[in-house]
């Protein structure tokens, strides 16, 4: 494909009409392989929020889709996400510093999302119950909320927004859709082709912005019924107070994670290791379920830590259009937190590789170079805290008992790998771990189907499967006297 143009200044979609942020302010998006600014977008206030809002309740009071036409219409959204794959993929990769190969599998995931939520619209429903009154009918009704406010972060902006705004549409919410100030442009570009696909005018809207400013005006709005978000642990928290001070909306929260990935003196050795060296660094670490603490049994962790180092230094690293193996991370202040949390690894544990920001032909952008630290003492910061950047923290162990104390030890839990050729053993430690997800004998797994969200502070609800349907829709008992 050629190189794509994308407009010095763009606007985002309120009420169906591509508009500026009523006082003008603007917000630059820049490239993170080169520091470059690319576009501008506005920078929506409350006033603009008001707007975006009353637009979707009007659309949500005079919706008269059919569930089937809702269907028909997701599947022309993902149709035509089909159509501009490449497009979004080159997006994604210059706004996000993403690899241009990678960005296709979460384009892919997008389809796949929609096309899944557009079969649930015609099998969301309610029951008939059998009360103990013989002349009583009781039936519920899953009905949809209203307008839900969706805010996203950076490191996945087209595929976290879909996750939201699949069932949301298909449960027959209207939306507003925030992404994050860094990564706005395959959500505008989305916005477009919900449009195109149909969808009455105010049903959509995408308002870009800050998280202080615009994603402040939304969680505090009176009349949004829900906000759906992703993003830090501290936000996530904000958030609920902004909810709980204004008109108690529902909330649900995918937030940070620390995932322990364990490794059992019985596994696969070559599969572990051709796994390991993704499950660290993917996307440059900027993925809420990296298996950032790695736990090996005693017996093969040399083994496992000397794969890793190999793996590692032969990864490539560069901008994201390039299609290597690694990109940027997101910004200069991203950069320097991961940085910082480095010097401090580099004081409290034991440094095995990188450690450093990359010079050279890249040294213009955000680039930091994958690091492993290794350790024997679970209450180090860079063992607790989530960094975000390609960094993992090594650590051996005896025993399965130790193991799972040991994983369990964090205020996450929002996935969990574990690696063995035993299957009671596998089933076993799955259940005594605290997280959302364990995948066993793998990593990153995912389908539209399997719900997917957080134990402990990873947050609350679930997205994805029919768990996201119970997110977007509330429950009505009707009672009939016969
Ligand atoms: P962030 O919490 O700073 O921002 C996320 C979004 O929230 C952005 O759109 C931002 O503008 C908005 N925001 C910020 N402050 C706000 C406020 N006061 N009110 C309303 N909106 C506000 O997170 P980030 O730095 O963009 O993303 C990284 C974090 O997201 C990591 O901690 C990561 O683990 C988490 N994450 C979690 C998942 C998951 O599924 N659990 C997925 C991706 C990222």
């Amino acid at each position: 494909m050629e190189k794509i143009i994308i407009p010095s200044r763009l606007q985002m979609l309120i009420g169906g009409e591509w508009v500026d942020a009523n006082n003008k302010e603007s917000l630059s998006v820049i490239n993170p392989a080169n520091a470059q600014e690319i576009t501008t977008v506005p920078l929506a206030a409350k006033e603009d929020i008001d707007i975006a809002v009353d637009s979707a309740q009007l659309a949500f009071e005079n919706d008269t889709l059919t569930p089937a036409e809702r269907g028909q219409l997701l599947h022309k959204v993902a149709d035509l996400l089909e159509r501009d794959k490449e497009y979004l993929m080159h997006l994604e990769s210059l706004d996000n510093g993403k690899p241009f190969d990678k960005a296709a599998y979460d384009v892919d995931s997008c389809i796949h999302h929609f096309r899944y939520y557009a079969g649930w619209t015609t099998k969301i429903h309610g029951d008939q119950i059998p009360v103990s009154s013989p002349n009583k009918l009781v039936y519920t009704r899953q009905e949809p909320l209203g307008v839900v406010g969706l805010i996203v972060p950076w490191n996945f902006p087209l595929m976290m927004s879909v996750w939201k705004v699949a069932p949301a549409l298909a449960c027959g919410n209207t939306c507003i859709l925030k992404p994050a100030e860094q990564t706005p442009l395959t959500a505008l570009h989305l916005g477009k082709l919900i449009m195109e696909a149909g969808f009455p005018k105010g049903y959509f809207n995408v308002v870009t912005g800050t998280g202080a400013i615009t994603g402040e005006a939304i969680t505090r709005h009176q009349k949004v019924a829900k906000i759906s978000f992703t993003g830090s642990t501290d936000v996530g928290k904000k958030i609920m107070v902004a909810a709980a001070e204004s008109n108690l909306k529902k909330v649900s929260l995918e937030l940070g994670g620390k995932s322990p990935n364990i490794v059992f003196d019985d596994a696969d050795i070559d599969q572990v290791i051709e796994s390991v060296v993704w499950s660290s660094f993917y996307n440059s670490g900027q993925e809420c379920t990296l298996g950032s603490r790695l736990y090996i049994h005693e017996k093969v962790y040399d083994q496992v830590l000397k794969g890793l180092i190999d793996k590692t230094s032969q990864l490539s690293i560069g901008k994201g259009i390039d299609s290597p193996d690694l990109g940027p991370l997101i910004s200069e202040t991203q950069m320097n937190r991961v940085l910082s949390y480095i010097a401090l690894g580099k004081k409290e544990a034991q440094l095995e590789f990188g450690g450093h920001r990359l010079e050279g032909d890249l040294k213009e952008g955000y680039f930091v170079s994958p690091t492993i630290f290794s350790h024997q003492n679970d209450d180090l910061k860079i063992v607790q805290e989530e960094i975000f950047g390609p960094v993992v923290v090594v650590s051996s162990f005896k025993d399965e008992g130790e193991i799972i104390q040991r994983a369990n030890h964090s205020i996450f839990g929002l996935a969990a790998a574990l690696w063995t050729k035993d299957v009671s053993k596998a089933h076993r430690v799955a259940h005594q771990i605290q997280s959302g997800t364990v995948w066993i004998n793998g990593y990153d797994m995912f389908d539209p189907s399997v719900p997917f969200g957080g134990y402990k502070q990873s947050g609350n609800g679930r997205e994805m499967g029919k768990s996201a349907i119970d997110l977007y829709t509330q429950e009505k008992a009707v009672w009939l006297s016969l």
